[in-house]
């Protein structure tokens, strides 16, 4: 049995029922097995075996009061998975769904998405399975205020860096911050995607999805191409759907569809962006409203984005919202590239698809680095205490992202994978980490 194959078969029979972090694991193993081969001493100092095994799992009663006055219990975590190259770094994700499983998944591709941005920073990953949906203002910040009760002795800004991630934005991260700051008294940047007036970074909200159209531009480039006149299916239509629209509109590019968690719209003459603000951001209403003030636009109950033509697909929705049936069916459709803008939004059949039909498929460790390479710079700028122009972030941003680019392909050409780049940035991303944990000693 390969090293490779030995070291999955103990994480499955070591976290069992973790079926996100088996599956994430797994594809990152698979990139590694021709690098741990012609690295004979990683194998020796146990180097995947410590990779594997995040170095610290914290879960913690989060108790709250609602609105009708009674006692609602949450479980809250945070995986602090590698701390090899810089403080644990890694978004919150408030989502009913979230179980130590999905954290563990999302902490784990963290580590080589983060490494892949050539910033400081190590992996981590936390959240709940508390639902913010339909809850109030006040029940927001009950919960909040009581999560960082427990938070805030695991985290500080040159230990672990919480940020956002679905179901985490602006209002929850001030609530956050603001307990944190109360408990400690330390004004330090423990957390990011910060609002402005408080140490957040100009361009942090716009940049998960304006990175992504960054990154897919790249791809496109590589092959004499460019968004002009194509036509763009993406999915969501949370901070990362939105940005990633607006950039790639911006770019000459027409966004024909956008969804949430009960249906989708279809807008054949492009998406009408300020009319999504309103209605996501503003409102926190569902997408179904959209319809009401553009008839020529259809409202879809349920799944069903990946059917429609296009020529560029941008998945920003939520883990495996993209199957093996969708894969076949934009392939058959003419999509000639895919960018991902959620965590795993693709299954591993849907990957195959893509790679063996000549779909350019760009893996979420790589296309949606922008969010934490951004944070990361929210960090420098706590750090300085100062803060940069947008136009100066906007353009770190892109040098960011066309060094991941560059980074995740030259790695698959030199292990004679071109133009593969799930394995180009699997393998680019542990590299960095691999040589810190060896330099590191045994830890
Ligand atoms: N949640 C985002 C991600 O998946 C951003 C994390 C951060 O900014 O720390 O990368």
């Amino acid at each position: 049995m390969s090293y490779v194959n030995d070291v999955y078969q103990q994480l499955v029979a070591r976290n069992p029922g973790e079926v996100e972090f088996h599956q994430a694991a797994l594809e990152v193993l698979q990139a590694l097995e021709k690098v741990v081969e012609a690295n004979p001493e990683m194998q020796k100092a146990g180097l995947l075996e410590r990779l594997v095994e995040p170095e610290r799992q914290i879960m913690f009663r989060v108790p709250w009061v609602d609105d009708q006055g009674r006692t609602q219990v949450n479980r809250g975590f945070r995986v602090q998975f590698n701390s090899a190259i810089g403080p644990y770094k890694g978004g919150l994700r408030l989502h009913p769904s979230v179980n130590l499983g999905i954290i563990k998944f999302l902490g784990f591709e963290q580590i080589f998405k983060n490494s892949l941005t050539g910033l400081p920073i190590g992996g981590g990953k936390g959240g709940s399975d508390f639902d913010p949906k339909g809850k109030s203002d006040r029940e927001i910040m009950a919960f909040c205020q009581s999560f960082m009760t427990e938070l805030y002795r695991h985290v500080g800004a040159n230990m672990d860096v919480p940020a956002g991630d679905i179901g985490v934005g602006a209002r929850e991260i001030g609530f956050l911050y603001g307990q944190y700051k109360r408990i400690t008294g330390q004004y330090e940047g423990v957390l990011t995607g910060k609002g402005i007036p408080y140490g957040g970074s100009l361009a942090r909200k716009e940049a998960t999805g304006f990175g992504l159209v960054y990154f897919a531009q790249e791809m496109l480039k590589s092959k004499g191409d460019s968004f002009k006149g194509k036509k763009v299916a993406i999915s969501g239509a949370g901070n990362v759907a939105i940005y990633a629209a607006e950039k790639a509109t911006e770019l000459g590019a027409t966004v024909v569809t956008m969804s949430d968690s009960t249906g989708w719209i279809y807008d054949a003459n492009g998406i009408d962006l300020p009319a999504i603000h309103e209605i996501k951001e503003v409102r926190r209403a569902r997408l179904s409203e959209y319809a009401a003030g553009h008839p020529k636009a259809e409202y879809h109950e349920g799944r069903g984005v990946w059917s429609v033509k296009c020529d560029i697909a941008l998945p920003c929705a939520t883990q495996n919202e993209l199957n093996g049936d969708d894969a076949k069916q934009l392939i058959a459709n003419g999509c000639q590239l895919v960018a991902e803008g959620a965590n795993m939004p693709s299954t591993p059949e849907a990957i195959d698809a893509f790679l063996n039909n000549g779909v350019f498929f760009g893996p979420a460790k790589a296309a949606n680095a922008g969010g934490v390479a951004v944070s990361a710079l929210e960090m420098s700028q706590n750090s300085l205490r100062l803060s940069w122009s947008f136009e100066e972030v906007d353009e770190r941003l892109k040098g960011i992202m066309s060094g991941i680019y560059e980074r995740a392909s030259s790695a698959a050409k030199r292990y004679g994978m071109e133009g593969n780049l799930v394995a180009g940035a699997n393998i680019a991303g542990f590299e960095k980490v691999a040589a810190a944990m060896m330099a590191q000693g045994i830890v």
